[in-house]
């Protein structure tokens, strides 16, 4: 049996990544959004804000941001330039000032994206020096356990082309499939479980050091009733949120609950 408990670490700061999708429809309801979460997030302590608007919403989301929010992006191609009609590159991302780029989320895997797309994406992201944050979750928690497999190839595949040498710029989010967009969250005790099965598998990709300093958040159906419980028992250095994140008062205030922790 193998001992998890030794991946246990706590990260200096909580990470708390909002994944906006295609909302909110206007340019003005953006910046509103983006106004009520920074005026929160300049009072937090401990936990670190990224925002992740749709592309035509970045340069006015870096122009207004202060350091206490962070601009990342929902996705981005495998190329830094070329004729790939409707790409957005890494180099362009890098350029207007974004650190963190989704990738692997599993609406992008829905339309056709595969591990070795996301293994390419997350390379040249490293080589760049942006943050990838890389989506990783089984589309069903089986009885018979499969669903570790699963897990541990879809880690292994995603992170192919990765270098030791860049491990430590890694965050994965550990989003299962059955709890994005649902009723409820996963049940935090598995979430911990699941979140040192990760590391043990970072760390026989990459090493012990380096699975303990990668960020593990989790994402699936998180709000603010239920994300200071997630955290704390589910012991994970932060959360990806989806619908509460585009709901201002629900944000803030799950912003609040994950920072008094
Ligand atoms: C997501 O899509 O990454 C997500 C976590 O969505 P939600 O929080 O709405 O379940």
């Amino acid at each position: 049996m193998i001992n998890y408990k030794c991946y246990t670490v706590l990260m200096k700061h909580k990470i708390i990544i909002g994944n906006w999708k295609v909302n909110p429809i206007t340019l003005a309801e953006a910046r509103r959004l983006l106004r009520s979460i920074r005026r929160t997030a300049q009072d937090l302590k401990s936990t670190k804000v990224v925002i992740c608007p749709p592309f035509v919403y970045i340069p006015s989301a870096l122009s207004a941001r202060k350091s206490e929010v962070i601009v990342g992006s929902q996705d981005v191609y495998f190329e830094n330039q070329g004729s790939f009609t409707g790409e957005i590159s890494p180099l362009m991302l890098k350029d207007l000032g974004v650190e963190y780029v989704i990738v692997g989320h599993s609406e992008r895997r829905k339309m056709g994206e595969t591990d070795e797309d996301v293994a390419k994406k997350v390379r040249l992201l490293l080589e760049d020096n942006i943050k990838p944050v890389v989506c990783v979750g089984e589309a069903e928690h089986d009885q018979a356990g499969l669903y570790l497999d699963t897990l541990k190839n879809q880690i292994k595949n995603s992170l192919a082309k990765v270098q030791k040498k860049y491990a430590r710029n890694l965050i994965i989010a550990y989003e299962p499939i059955w709890a994005i967009g649902a009723k409820e969250s996963m049940d935090p005790k598995i979430i911990h479980e699941m979140s040192l099965f990760i590391k043990k598998v970072l760390s026989d990709m990459f090493g012990h050091d380096e699975a303990l300093s990668t960020p593990v958040l989790y994402g699936g159906s998180v709000n603010f009733r239920n994300a200071g419980d997630i955290i704390s028992r589910g012991e994970v250095d932060g959360l990806l949120v989806g619908r509460e994140s585009v709901n201002g008062p629900g944000f803030t205030e799950l912003l609040k609950a994950v920072d008094s922790i």
